[in-house]
């Protein structure tokens, strides 16, 4: 990474300047650095991150986004607008997840929902919900989760912020799922809430939602399902003849579901919805101060103002494409994943991980599977890196259904498999390491000076602090 990125070309900025540049130069050079940033994935080569990649959807996007984007959606008064767009959000997404089957099981519980500001922001809101809702209705002030290992790493950034307990249950590693047998065994009186992913983002399986939604309900606790990832793939797989088992609101014990909008939900990033069985829920979270001199302050979630864009976007994008968009953009991924998928089994050398969906994992008995992400890399291929076991991930989005992408994938991986053969024979070491998101270098558990170092260095690079002189650069 380097300390100015485009300070060969454009101005560093460590001082607000006295005088404003003219709008279109600002806008060129916007064009430049975005183009060049596009080109990087144009290709499909990279895993996840970009979901869509539709010049034209993004311009569609931008459109809706830019009518409100100055508006806050805190301030209904002025903008009943956004009560229409939230409101519509929460009900199509409800729709999507089979909210009907709540009010047809029990016509007293109404179904209810909250726009947030992605996958982390829907487990948060989520995790602050049941520990809210339990200490009201069950006393609980010590309260504690059970996951899986495989669920996000939100949840335990949720646990972390809110005084949560988070107790980790290992999963199969030939299923990568959890055996609700383990998790019941970790169940007690101060447990709020158990977590499955629908998929997970690490393998892109569905955990045994049913199950764990009997165990839940019979426990009397909440069974969250992330389908963060997943949820705008999986509603449509059935249908598609991409077999999956049950994970929204028809399974009883699922009491809360979130599922991003700025994922397969093709909205720009900045939105995600979190879904509850039971306004009760919901409520339970809710901020007031009402005697505070600024004037009785509320807000639905954590967030105080929020941009309508947000809002005007995402609905934008739901009413766009509708069931049949979703279908079909569904359609081709789950085929292309399959397709990448074959590639990866006509190899001996390597395994999948689980029964994968739409994003899958693989590994390799027989060499260390970093030296296959080693080959392909200048290749242009950018996957996650995944350990314990080490494993290479590819969330299959848009940009890989493109021609030739899959073609391209099966040669390449090919080529990789020799070289990882020639490597582990020579005893060599690979050169990427495993950190979320693909960081280079080895990493252990232990590395938090590296690790905080690593953070520090995107944020406070010495362009991010004004110059000591006037001939700073
Ligand atoms: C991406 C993801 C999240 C977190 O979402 P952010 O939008 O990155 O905050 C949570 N769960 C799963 C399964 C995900 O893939």
């Amino acid at each position: 990474m380097s300390e100015f990125p485009y300070a060969d070309r454009f101005p560093v900025n460590r001082r607000l300047p006295e005088q404003g540049r003219p709008r279109q130069e600002i806008l060129d050079e916007l064009a430049v650095i975005a183009a060049e940033e596009d080109d990087t994935w144009a290709g499909g080569r990279i895993s996840g991150t970009i979901y869509s990649g539709d010049a034209e959807h993004y311009a569609f996007l931008t459109q809706a986004y830019g009518r409100f984007a100055h508006v806050n959606a805190l301030q209904r008064d002025l903008c009943p607008s956004m009560t229409r767009f939230e409101g519509e959000i929460i009900a199509m997404v409800l729709d999507l997840m089979h909210a009907e089957a709540v009010t047809e099981a029990d016509p007293g519980i109404e179904p209810a929902g909250l726009v947030t500001s992605g996958g982390t922001g829907s487990i948060l809101h989520a995790l602050l919900a049941y520990r809210e809702h339990a200490r009201a209705t069950r006393g609980i002030t010590i309260p504690n989760i059970v996951k899986p290992e495989t669920a996000h790493a939100a949840f335990d950034k949720g646990c972390h912020l809110f005084g949560i307990e988070a107790r980790t249950v290992p999963v199969d590693p030939e299923t990568t799922l959890v055996s609700p047998a383990d998790v019941a065994a970790q169940i007690d009186q101060n447990t709020i809430a158990v977590i499955g992913s629908a998929g997970s983002y690490p393998y892109g399986t569905v955990d045994p939602i049913e199950a764990l939604g009997e165990l839940a309900a019979e426990r009397g606790v909440g069974l969250h399902v992330d389908a963060c990832l997943g949820g705008f793939i999986l509603a449509f797989a059935n249908e598609l003849g991409h077999p999956v088992a049950l994970f929204d609101f028809r399974v009883p014990g699922v009491t809360s579901i979130s599922i991003d909008t700025h994922k397969y939900g093709y909205a720009p990033k900045g939105s995600s919805v979190l879904l509850f069985r039971d306004k009760a829920l919901r409520t339970a979270q809710y901020f007031h101060l009402v005697g505070w001199s600024g004037g009785k302050y509320m807000s639905p979630g954590m967030d105080g103002s929020r941009s309508g864009g947000l809002l005007a976007a995402t609905w934008a994008a739901l009413v766009q494409y509708g069931r049949e968009g979703y279908r079909r953009h569904a359609a081709e991924i789950l085929t292309t994943a399959a397709a990448m998928r074959a590639a990866v089994t006509a190899h001996p050398e390597l395994r999948l991980m689980g029964r994968p969906t739409f994003c899958f994992s693989f590994t390799s008995n027989d060499f260390d599977i970093y030296h296959v992400a080693d080959f392909m890399r200048p290749h242009g291929w950018r996957f996650n890196g995944q350990q314990y076991p080490n494993a290479i991930h590819m969330a299959v989005t848009r940009p890989q259904t493109r021609p030739g992408v899959v073609a391209a994938f099966t040669a390449d991986l090919a080529e990789a498999v020799g070289y990882a053969r020639q490597q582990h024979a020579a005893g060599a070491h690979p050169q990427l390491g495993a950190v979320y998101g693909g960081v280079e270098g080895g990493l252990t558990r232990e590395s938090e000076a590296f690790i905080a170092a690593f953070m520090n260095a995107m944020l406070d690079t010495q362009q991010s602090l004004p110059p000591v002189t006037e001939t700073g650069p």
